[in-house]
């Protein structure tokens, strides 16, 4: 993959802002080269612009060179990074699965890219060959979602495999529910594959919603691009500091997740029991697609009660569904109870 032929020319013949943290990086007596305010310690400096310290903490929790992680506002942020980088406004175009995150349509939109979507089949799996064949010679990106929201499944690793490796353009894989899914990242797999892109998120595993960190993994060249077309200080020191505090509890993410696991196979059981619930898709995610009899009267009751879950009853092969996160004890058990009320 020739990576200059995909990306946008003004692109490649950017130079970027360089800031004065990125001029001096040492340490040093005196800082008087940013117009800081000398007074208000910590918050007067400006952030680290490539969060070295944090990066390098993420890499070692991964098992990835620092070279190949790229830290953004949450993945939104690469997402966003990704399309101007590579898509011509106007004239390139991307492929993206159908149901799927929303974002990746909002990017395209904002960017002025044409989605090109391509239907999941009845078991919310994708067909490689569809998906290239929608391809041209301006489809730069293809955006795969593994766990999928709002369906919840993983994709089959040997159909996103042959995606990447038959694709010649960027494949994106967003994994922001890795950690809940019994499918492995394809992360360790990433130096095989030159043109995919991994998206992963401080978001739902982690509990960090709050502060916006998303991680993008690909090849050194895809980072260096990331990088040069960033806003300069995208990780705020306050961001920045709360996530190395929290990234050494790991452990303790691990048994959010086991707890999420078992109360998502709790959930499962408790919902197929009500006679309105037509059927509980499995789910990889820390959340349950659910088809119902009447989605929106029972999205609207939920609200009375003051429970609110998302209607996906309008998205496509989500007809009739409401999609469902997986709370703590109590919030399952609140959820449980009004929908019981209702038999
Ligand atoms: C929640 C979610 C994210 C997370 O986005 P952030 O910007 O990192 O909070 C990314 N992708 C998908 C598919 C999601 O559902």
């Amino acid at each position: 993959m020739e990576l200059s032929k995909l990306l946008r020319q003004n692109i490649i013949n950017l130079k970027p802002y360089s800031s004065a943290r990125d001029e001096y990086t040492g340490e040093a007596l005196v800082f008087l080269d940013a117009n800081e305010n000398p007074f208000n310690k910590p918050y007067n400096r400006y952030p680290d612009p490539l969060q070295r310290e944090l990066k390098s903490k993420i890499a070692a929790l991964k098992n990835t060179p620092e070279s190949q992680l790229f830290l953004g506002n949450g993945s939104d942020e690469p997402i966003d990074l990704l399309f101007r980088a590579f898509c011509e406004p106007g004239e390139d175009n991307i492929i993206s699965i159908n149901p799927t995150y929303g974002m990746y349509q909002v990017a395209a939109d904002i960017n002025n890219i044409q989605v090109r979507k391509v239907s999941l089949d009845e078991d919310f799996q994708i067909n490689p060959e569809s998906i290239i064949n929608k391809s041209d010679k301006n489809t730069k990106l293809v955006f795969l979602c593994s766990p999928n929201n709002p369906t919840g499944n993983s994709l089959k690793k040997d159909s996103i495999i042959r995606v990447v490796e038959n694709f010649d353009g960027i494949v994106v894989l967003d994994e922001a529910y890795i950690d809940f899914a019994i499918e492995k990242s394809l992360l360790p797999d990433l130096e095989k594959y030159p043109n995919l892109v991994i998206l992963q998120t401080f978001s739902k595993a982690w509990g960090m919603a709050g502060i916006r960190l998303g991680m993008a993994f690909a090849q050194p060249g895809i980072i260096s691009v990331l990088n040069k077309i960033k806003y300069p200080y995208n990780i705020n020191i306050l961001t920045q500091q709360k996530a190395l505090e929290l990234i050494n509890n790991e452990s303790k993410k691990n048994e959010w997740v086991q707890e999420l696991i078992e109360r998502r196979g709790k959930m499962e059981k408790e919902l197929a029991k009500l006679p309105f619930v037509v059927k509980v898709y499995p789910s990889d995610a820390n959340f349950l697609l659910v088809k119902v009899h009447d989605a929106t009267g029972i999205y609207n009751y939920l609200i009375e009660k003051k429970i609110i879950v998302r209607n996906r009853s309008r998205v496509h092969l989500c007809e009739g569904s409401l999609r469902i996160t997986i709370g703590n004890e109590k919030e399952n058990k609140l959820l449980l109870e009004a929908l019981n009320n209702l038999i």
